[in-house]
């Protein structure tokens, strides 16, 4: 800031004095200090009033990435469900495309929500996809488990609050939460039971669904602000959830077939084709349509508004090898991290990491059990190595064989 004698202030006219100097704040704009003091208090006033900066959603903010760009990212976390991650792609840059065209332009064309449906078995990834969607958006994002819920008059959880916990997960923001994702999980578990035979209402089937549907297709619904069941004189949050994207995942037991007593009616109209069978037989999940839901209990204004329906693959051994070292926060790589803050670096040989996968499949434990099975071979060392002058450690196969015998053994002698 330059300072020349005898300036003067362009707001009040005060010539540059000692007591009130005049100061060049930029060029040609000279202000008196009194005149600078003013505008600074003005400035504080009025951002008291208006509050700080708003925050805004990545809808606002952000571009959407585009479905490849999601993809990708997922790539970093998840293992192969190539078909899933890119239904799941194109679903969400479509939600998130609609909300912020909806408030651009009123055209008149009213783009549906795309609600998602996930197929596969238990421990594949149906929720670690959704997980690792919300972390890119960067929206409020909650899971909720479908047994909970129940209809009104029976023990349990209300529907709405399902949406409890997403209001939780931004701090009960409720135009954030309008734009978050929630996960249900279990879906498959409030399926119909076709062959009840009571004649007194289905606790766990039908009337939850209908519930669930109302939250589905977009209206204000009434939510608890603690969750659990609602009472009379508890002041409840309306959220409306017609831009809340749906995901919900199931392992649908025994869908397969549903699916295939459709397929072979379709097969045997067109010739006895083995190879052709054997090859859906291995893989059925991912013929999956709507109406094997319906076979299956879900209801059809449920499966109505579920529109992207897709399948996850069983994971094979070289997906499970994969998944122990590849992704981002891949299990080995955790691990390594651990060792890393004490000083330690930890190397696993290439059969080590087989004998841990070769045993989670021998107890069928899958992709989940992958992380207990490192967890029992590295207790030792964890427990060990702080304390030690260790600065390599080699895991290698005997090693990997001796702790998991050994756990064996003291979990037997436990039984004993
Ligand atoms: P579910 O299909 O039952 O929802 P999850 O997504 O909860 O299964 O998977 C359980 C755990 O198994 C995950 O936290 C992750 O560590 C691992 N996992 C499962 N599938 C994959 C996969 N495809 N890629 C990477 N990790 C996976």
């Amino acid at each position: 800031m330059a300072k020349k004698k005898g300036e003067i202030c362009i707001m009040c006219g005060n010539v540059d004095s000692k007591s009130v100097p005049v100061i060049t704040v930029l060029d040609g704009l000279n202000l008196c200090t009194d005149c600078i003091r003013f505008i600074d208090q003005a400035r504080d006033e009025q951002l008291k009033v208006a509050g700080p900066a708003k925050e805004t959603t990545p809808a606002e903010t952000k571009a959407i990435p585009k479905p490849a760009e999601i993809k990708a990212f997922l790539d970093q976390y998840v293992i192969g469900q190539d078909e899933a991650k890119k239904y799941m792609s194109v679903a969400v840059y479509n939600h998130y495309k609609r909300i912020a065209r909806k408030e651009a332009a009123d055209d008149g064309v009213d783009i549906e929500k795309s609600n998602i449906v996930m197929v596969g078995p238990t421990g594949t990834g149906k929720t670690l996809l959704a997980k690792t969607i919300a972390r890119l958006l960067d929206v409020p994002f909650t899971i909720v488990d479908a047994t909970v819920l129940t209809e009104a008059g029976y023990v349990g959880e209300d529907i709405e609050s399902l949406l409890t916990r997403l209001l939780q997960a931004c701090d009960y923001d409720v135009e954030k939460a309008e734009r978050g994702i929630v996960f249900i999980d279990e879906i498959d578990k409030i399926a119909r039971k076709g062959d009840n035979p009571s004649i007194t209402r289905d606790v766990s089937g039908e009337g939850v669904q209908q519930g669930l549907l109302k939250l589905l297709e977009g209206s204000v619904v009434l939510v608890p602000p603690q969750g659990g069941r609602k009472h009379p004189d508890q002041k409840l949050i309306p959220v409306d959830t017609k831009d809340i994207l749906f995901i919900c995942g199931g392992a649908f037991d025994g869908i397969e077939r549903k699916i295939a007593s459709r397929l072979n009616t379709h097969i045997v109209g067109y010739g006895h084709d083995e190879s052709k069978k054997k090859k859906q037989r291995e893989n059925l999940m991912r013929y999956v349509l709507p109406q094997d839901l319906k076979s299956f209990g879900l209801i059809p204004e449920i499966i109505g508004r579920l529109p992207v329906l897709t399948s996850l693959e069983p994971l094979d051994r070289d997906a499970l090898r994969r998944i122990l070292v590849e992704p981002k926060n891949a299990i080995i790589r955790q691990y390594k991290k651990l060792f890393e803050i004490d000083g330690i670096n930890l190397e696993f040989s290439e059969d080590a990491l087989d004998t841990i996968v070769d045993k989670a499949i021998e107890y069928k434990l899958g992709a989940r059990g992958l992380r207990s099975i490192v967890e029992t071979v590295m207790v030792d060392a964890m427990y060990d190595a702080p304390s030690s002058n260790l600065k390599e450690l080699h895991i290698d196969k005997p090693y990997v064989e001796e702790k998991l015998e050994k756990a064996n053994f003291e979990k037997m002698k436990l039984s004993d």
